[in-house]
């Protein structure tokens, strides 16, 4: 019934534009043409010229303030019946007339008296947009529009002409102010019989560049509801026309169709993440989060949350289950969408998360950013930078939930962002790795499953000292590494690096509870190796002529301790493993990053002893065998063989 009312009114009481004689007008202009203060024509000036892209804002600004001006009137009538209206009767109108390249934003909100017209609409009353002025004076950019609450004079990027016709709540008569632009503004009395606002906007002709006319389409004012003022408080109502099938042909042969035109309320008014967790199923935020965010996967999970403090605000975020087709790639935008209030102020706000959540998706509500606040000054904001910190530590504890209460799931998610969780721990020189260490987890030699860095340590058997890994290829290659052998021989679990990143992070991590990591390729395993005799002199003689034999093949011979079964293997040092210099390669190939090879004997193999007899006897064969050795510790490292068929020739000759 209210509804009705309003939208009787805005017929009846609307400004008929084409015609200005039909102003109920007490006939004088109450001032003559008024310029704009200087400081406001500069902002017009561009938002009349405006180049801008993104025009479309300018619904949101106006929206914005019926929703402020009705923010006013509400409040009053909590104590004021005069008002004569409840919760439930403010709205918001909105009227498209395309013949006349007309839009109006109607409120019945607190309105405007003379002074107030002349404030508000002559001189830059916000902040927001006198910050902005301020902004575009320095950089003349205008693509930091939409970074801002531009307000008001953003009609002008669609309009020639607004006109403002509004009647202040206790005041007698109403007024209309009109403005062309540059030119000034005029103020007229005008009756009117409600309180409340009615904007018009004549929208531009269209030119080669710009066309203003899909402002004037039904389903686009529609859609810009949607997208910026979506939760409004108060509803935002506009006639649809659709085409229905006719009644009574619904099933005839041929269905004949009539255009229903039909007041719809265009916003859903209450924000998800406003209504309490309880009253929202599982599916309801599911849909949200795959409408809101593009996204197709069921999210893996879903967090609310509610802070009051220094600031206060509201958030619901979501971790994928599926990383999108472009997450590693520059084209993925991390952030999460802001909102003052109900209305979006920024759609991808980056400094709401840390690098390493940047999978998660969401949004983040607090009446305490104000609309014009803009990107620079959101950069050193501190309140944002007080609601990031709470985020990101509840995002990291809802992590470390899921990974403890469902372990299935959390696996597929580290499936998908593990990756980000390592390149977390490593960037920023290691700033982040304490926040993210429990939240890693790894292939091990204990089990075909992933194990994390505390289930590990608490499997270690007291006298081990240390973490180990080793890198390869993949796991099956690195379980068959001869250089695990000894530490796998005293029952110690060693830790598989299987992905580029991942001896990176263990490097950054350094130790996990006190305890080092230790590649297995380390001279120094922490072992005490009993079973191999200590034959010195032999060892070096042996060493001595491989190395020399090998020349600038490798960097050094060595004795191995760690070789059990195994004649040979071929270990990295100098902190640069084979994997790494893989990694390198591909991603800076002239870094000339390389591993130093050092090729292990196991002096008490039959091979080794069989090479170590023939020195000084038949020193050629020695050396033979020495490439042998040397070219099979490659193969068993994954590494690629300096010359392939060379190789085949020799072990044939030697076979001969
Ligand atoms: P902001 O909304 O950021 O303050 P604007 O330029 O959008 O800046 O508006 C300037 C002022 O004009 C507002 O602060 C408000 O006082 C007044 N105003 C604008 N639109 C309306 C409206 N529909 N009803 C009442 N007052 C309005």
């Amino acid at each position: 019934m209210a509804e009705q009312l309003i939208r009787n009114e805005q017929v009846a009481g609307s400004i008929p534009v084409t015609s200005s004689k039909k102003y109920t007008c007490k006939g004088m202009v109450i001032m003559a043409k008024k310029q704009f203060k200087s400081e406001s024509k500069r902002l017009l000036d561009l938002m009349i010229n405006s180049i801008y892209t993104n025009k479309e804002i300018f619904l949101r600004e106006l929206i914005s303030n019926c929703s402020d001006a009705i923010d006013k009137l509400c409040f009053i009538s909590l104590t004021d019946d005069k008002v004569g209206l409840s919760r439930e009767d403010f709205k918001i109108n909105l009227t498209v007339d395309k013949d006349n390249r007309i839009i109006k934003i109607e409120d019945n909100g607190i309105g405007m008296d003379k002074e107030d017209l002349d404030k508000n609409l002559g001189t830059i009353a916000s902040s927001g947009s006198y910050r902005f002025k301020q902004e575009i004076e320095k950089t003349d950019d205008v693509d930091i529009i939409g970074q801002f609450g531009v307000g008001f004079y953003s009609a002008f990027m669609v309009a020639d002409k607004v006109e403002v016709y509004t009647k202040k709540y206790g005041a007698d008569t109403g007024y209309i102010w009109t403005s062309s632009g540059a030119d000034g503004y005029t103020i007229k009395e005008a009756e009117k019989e409600r309180v409340g606002s009615v904007v018009t906007l004549h929208i531009k002709e269209d030119t080669e560049t710009e066309n203003y006319s899909e402002f004037l389409e039904q389903y686009k004012i529609s859609e810009l509801v949607k997208k910026y003022s979506d939760y409004i408080r108060y509803p935002i109502i506009m006639d649809m026309t659709h085409s229905k099938v006719k009644e009574g042909t619904e099933d005839s042969e041929k269905p004949e169709y009539e255009s229903v035109t039909e007041a719809e309320t265009l916003n859903s008014m209450v924000p998800i993440w406003q209504r309490q967790k309880k009253d929202v199923t599982d599916e309801e935020y599911e849909k949200f989060y795959r409408d809101k965010f593009m996204a197709f996967d069921k999210p893996a999970k879903i967090i609310t949350t509610s802070v009051e403090g220094v600031v206060t605000y509201k958030a619901l975020l979501f971790i994928p289950s599926k990383a999108p087709y472009d997450y590693y790639t520059k084209d993925y935008k991390k952030g999460l969408q802001l909102y003052s209030s109900g209305v979006l102020i920024m759609e991808n706000c980056e400094e709401l998360l840390p690098e390493h959540f940047r999978f998660v998706k969401g949004v983040v509500d607090s009446q305490d950013f104000s609309l014009n606040i803009s990107r620079e000054v959101l950069q050193h904001d501190h309140q944002l930078k007080t609601v990031a910190q709470t985020l990101e530590k509840k995002i990291k504890n809802e992590l470390a939930s899921l990974l403890k209460k469902d372990r299935d799931a959390y696996e597929s998610f580290y499936a998908e962002f593990g990756r980000q969780l390592k390149y977390g721990v490593v960037s920023d020189y290691g700033m982040h790795k304490d926040k993210l260490k429990d939240l890693l987890m790894f292939y091990s030699s204990n089990s075909d499953k992933l194990t994390t860095l505390q289930e590990y340590v608490d499997r270690m058997p007291e006298e081990q000292k240390y973490i180990y890994f080793a890198t390869g290829e993949n796991v099956t290659a690195i379980s068959k590494l001869p250089q695990t052998e000894l530490v796998q021989s005293k029952g110690y679990e060693i830790l598989y690096c299987t992905q580029d990143v991942d001896e990176f992070t263990l490097q950054s991590l350094m130790n996990y509870n006190e305890k080092q990591f230790k590649s297995v390729d380390s001279d120094d395993l922490g072992i005490e190796d009993t079973s191999s005799e200590d034959n010195t002199d032999s060892n070096d003689e042996v060493t001595k002529f491989v190395k020399e034999a090998l020349g600038d093949k490798v960097s050094e011979v060595i004795a191995s301790k760690k070789l059990v079964s195994h004649p040979v293997c071929m270990t990295a040092k100098g902190g640069i493993s084979f994997e790494m210099e893989k990694y390198f390669a591909s991603v800076q190939p002239d870094s000339g990053m390389k591993a130093q090879r050092c090729l292990e004997l196991n002096m008490n193999h039959s091979a080794v002893k069989a090479l170590q007899d023939l020195i000084g006897k038949d020193d050629e064969k020695a050396k033979k065998y020495a490439e042998i050795l040397y070219n099979q510790s490659l193969l068993i490292a994954g590494l690629q063989i300096d010359d392939p068929s060379g190789y085949a020739d020799l072990v044939c000759s030697l076979m001969d």
